[in-house]
């Protein structure tokens, strides 16, 4: 029988008995962000700035860039959209920030490392943010990408104090920032995990090599060990907890969302064509059975075992 269409998403991620996870979605431009709104995302949870100038030979103008923003905040007043700084290097090169001869690019100064390369830029684009955020409704997180230690993480919170943001957090895509998390969130007031990035560094695999296809599967019991890690350092070092979603591909696959929310992961955030789906599998299951798909999934031990131990738990899953 043919499958039937799955209901829109209606604006509200939660279990089925209540429990709210937000479902945000992913965006690169004012474009995307339009579309996320009219798809029912309950906010931008990742605004991936670099792509609103990729190919760019020089650093956007302040202008340029306040407008850019602003095009993103405009379709989300009143909601959370969490602007990434500049995620330049390895699979996004920007020509006024990246180094294209690096040897070895995924390692290399990428993200925020680039700060100490081109002192000034991420200071700029942090002043555009705020100028954007002023005249917005939308309510701004801003975060920044690639922070490996606390030290990045205090370093950059004083950057956005300096700049006027209120709510700085960092991306959880180092496994040394997973294992530090709560010293982290000492310094910071959220964290966002980038599954992406996590598993090639925990894996040590290539992100954009199909060959390895079966290494950068987030579904790696290593990986979610790391996610695990990163909610308990949170839990451990705040009550209540600072928020830690999840941002990564990781979180548009239905099933594995559930074992982030049963992780404890706050939000999700993800491609907006993933919000149906997701919204639909979490609405089945209680908070109770995703903590313990869960635990059967960071128990497993594989990807493939995770995969169908949490399937054959999730009765209503084809
Ligand atoms: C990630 O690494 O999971 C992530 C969300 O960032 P990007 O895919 O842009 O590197
Ligand atoms: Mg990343």
């Amino acid at each position: 029988a043919a499958r039937e269409a799955l209901p829109a998403f209606d604006g509200t991620g939660t279990t089925a008995d209540g429990h709210l996870v937000p479902l945000l979605a992913n965006v690169g431009d004012g474009e995307g962000a339009l579309a996320a709104a009219a798809a029912g995302a309950e906010g931008v949870g990742l605004l991936r700035t670099e792509f609103c100038f990729l190919n760019r030979e020089q650093e956007p103008s302040f202008e340029e860039q306040t407008a850019a923003y602003q095009a993103v905040f405009a379709a989300f007043p009143g909601k959370k959209v969490v602007v990434r700084t500049l995620d330049a290097g390895a699979d996004k090169p920007l020509p006024f920030l990246t180094d294209a001869t690096e040897p070895n690019p995924a390692l290399g100064v990428r993200g925020y490392r680039t700060d100490k390369a081109h002192p000034g830029v991420l200071e700029r684009q942090l002043q555009a943010i705020a100028a954007a955020a002023e005249q917005a409704e939308a309510e701004v997180w801003v975060m920044a990408p690639m922070v490996s230690t606390a030290a990045e993480a205090r370093h950059f919170a004083g950057l956005c104090e300096a700049a006027g943001l209120k709510t700085p957090g960092v991306m959880v895509e180092v496994p040394s920032a997973a294992l530090t998390a709560g010293a982290i969130l000492e310094a910071v007031d959220f964290a966002s995990i980038g599954t992406n990035d996590l598993t090639q560094y925990t894996m040590a695999a290539d992100r954009q090599l199909g060959p390895l296809a079966e290494l950068t599967d987030p579904w790696q019991p290593a990986v979610l060990q790391l996610i695990k890690a990163t909610v308990d350092g949170a839990a451990a070092t705040h009550q209540p907890p600072k928020p830690v979603g999840v941002c990564g591909e990781a979180a548009a696959d239905p099933a594995l969302a559930v074992v982030l929310a049963g992780l404890g992961v706050n939000s999700l955030s993800m491609n907006a064509r993933a919000l149906p789906g997701v919204a639909a599998l979490l609405r089945t299951v209680t908070l109770d059975q995703a903590q313990d798909a869960a635990r059967l999934a960071v128990t497993a031990d594989s990807a493939e075992a995770a995969k169908a131990k949490v399937r054959a738990n999730l009765p209503l899953l084809e």
